[in-house]
């Protein structure tokens, strides 16, 4: 039975974050009509985008960026797909500028992996002028999304705010359309020529975390809203899965709300001195990664002790000393819930003491008793066998760089709970390299594409800060020219 339409459009675009943004803009550019439905109210909109540092890699070679991505991907990523990311990736920074915004991005830096073949080929960029200089609540995600929405509001695309996407409309094996809750009831948005899935990951829903990830439970300091609606809207429509055990991971803060909820935080443990340990007491990973901000510490968060059923890393306790603390804040105040106004951090940590999130003491085994440490003895034995070694100048025998050899003598001494996390989940609906969803066979649903973080072709490793958002514009703008059957020049 055909259904009653309540709005049109050639392409209906589900959630609007960086992906949403660069599909409606690429598509209006292209004469295309275009209606984004976002979930949240507009005075309430928190995409992960907003929240983020804004950071977007981009390529200079596409032969040697197409490598370095398949490289990264481990085999979890076709190299068509990697290579068709690459190709747009070269023109990243040109369209950006070609949206007039008046918002500048500047160079910032190389990739993650430096010695993998064809990294010389990957840059990163950022909004600002000076990005290592941007001021605590006013982050440079903040400024991509500002510049991505003024984008938009130069083109016919409407968005609908407070309308969440619940279900995929097909007709004769075609999406068609969807259905959505609207402020005022249901709503029926008839889609032309496609449907773009880019609301988000699913670091929100807990039964899929479960489910998929390589460790439970798993925290994000991303965009509440990003609850996995998407996937199941896709898998209802037949869509294949990929890569679903992949995210973005990092040691991360998870701390209770007064109102029962909770919130995450990407924490800063460096600088000076630093020591991570299990729930033994004992340090199990070179923790200058965590404190480089790279991705590598999560992966040995994640071990499982299968004689008790538990995970002895989850969580892993950090310990600091009073110079830490008075170093400034233990998050980066620019990002995540601070960037958005959910939480407001104190500069001096001193609010988070008083909650209870940072547990003080006299001694090391006085902090890891007020923060609940299993092994409060065994940590104060490790803590002073680092602090040995950093007197003696020996050498980390976890591979610490010998600068980061920095003891906790400071008192008081700290410590927090930390656990494995991230910023996003990169695993959904299956996608060739035009952005199109895949059915459980392998061949495209018609009228159906994704875009951004739901489903993005990347794999085992984080190829550099300013992925997610390198892939959720240059796909953007691939689904908007597929879609509508034409290309950009
Ligand atoms: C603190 C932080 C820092 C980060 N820094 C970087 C960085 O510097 N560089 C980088 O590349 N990545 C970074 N990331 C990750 C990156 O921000 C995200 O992966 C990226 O923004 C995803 O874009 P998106 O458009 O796919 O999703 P989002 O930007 O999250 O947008 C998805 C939208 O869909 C909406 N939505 C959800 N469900 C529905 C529904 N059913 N119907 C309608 N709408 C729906 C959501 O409300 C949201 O507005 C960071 C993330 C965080 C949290």
């Amino acid at each position: 039975m055909t259904p009653r339409w309540d709005d049109e459009a050639d392409l209906v675009v589900i959630g609007y974050g960086a992906a949403g943004a660069a599909t409606a803009i690429q598509a209006s550019r292209l004469g295309g009509s275009v209606v984004v439905l976002e979930k949240q109210a507009q005075d309430r909109h928190t995409p992960s985008t907003r929240m983020s540092g804004g950071m977007f890699m981009v390529a200079t070679d596409v032969e040697r960026a197409a490598t370095y991505l398949d490289i990264c991907a481990g085999g979890m990523v076709p190299r068509e797909i990697s290579r068709a990311w690459a190709e747009r990736m070269m023109g990243l920074v040109d369209w950006f500028h070609s949206l007039g915004t008046g918002q500048a991005i500047t160079y910032t830096g190389k990739c993650e992996h430096l010695d993998v073949d064809g990294a010389d080929a990957i840059e990163v960029w950022q909004p600002g002028t000076n990005p290592q200089k941007l001021a605590p609540g006013g982050g440079a995600g903040r400024a991509l999304m500002a510049a991505l929405e003024k984008a938009v509001a130069a083109t016919p695309a409407r968005v609908r705010y407070a309308t969440p996407a619940r279900r995929l409309i097909r007709e004769e094996g075609r999406v068609v359309g969807v259905l959505a809750d609207g402020p005022d009831g249901p709503v029926r948005v008839r889609a032309h020529k496609g449907v773009v899935l880019s609301p988000g990951g699913y670091e929100y829903d807990e039964e899929t975390k479960l489910n998929y990830l390589r460790g439970y439970p798993m925290y994000f300091y991303g965009n509440p809203g990003n609850t996995g609606d998407g996937l199941r809207m896709a898998q209802e429509m037949g869509a294949g899965l990929w890569h679903m055990n992949q995210m973005i991971g990092r040691a991360i803060g998870n701390f209770p709300m007064p109102d029962g909820s909770d919130l995450s935080f990407i924490i800063f443990i460096g600088p000076p001195g630093y020591v991570i340990t299990d729930q033994f007491g004992k340090r199990y990973a070179g923790e200058h990664i965590q404190a480089g901000l790279l991705h590598g510490f999560y992966y040995s968060m994640l071990e499982y002790d299968n004689d008790t059923g538990t995970s002895p890393r989850n969580p892993s306790y950090w310990f600091f000393d009073e110079t830490r603390r008075q170093a400034g804040p233990l998050t980066l105040t620019y990002l995540g819930a601070c960037a958005v106004g959910l939480y407001e951090w104190s500069p001096d940590n001193s609010k988070e003491i008083e909650n209870g999130w940072i547990a003080r003491g006299e001694t090391i085994e006085d902090a890891a008793r007020a923060a609940g440490h299993p092994a409060p003895e065994q940590a104060a034995a490790e803590v002073a066998e680092h602090n040995r070694r950093c007197a003696a100048g020996e050498a980390d025998p976890l591979g610490r760089p010998a600068e980061t050899m920095i003891g906790l003598t400071k008192g008081p001494l700290y410590c927090v709970k930390l656990v494995p996390g991230g910023s996003n989940t990169t695993g959904g609906p299956t996608r060739n390299a035009k952005g199109q969803i895949l059915d459980v066979f392998g061949e495209p649903i018609p009228g159906l594409y994704g875009a951004g973080e739901l489903g993005q072709p990347t794999g085992m490793r984080y190829p550099a800060d300013g992925t997610n958002l390198s892939e959720a514009m240059c796909f953007g703008q691939i689904v908007a020219e597929q879609a509508l059957g034409r290309e950009t020049n």
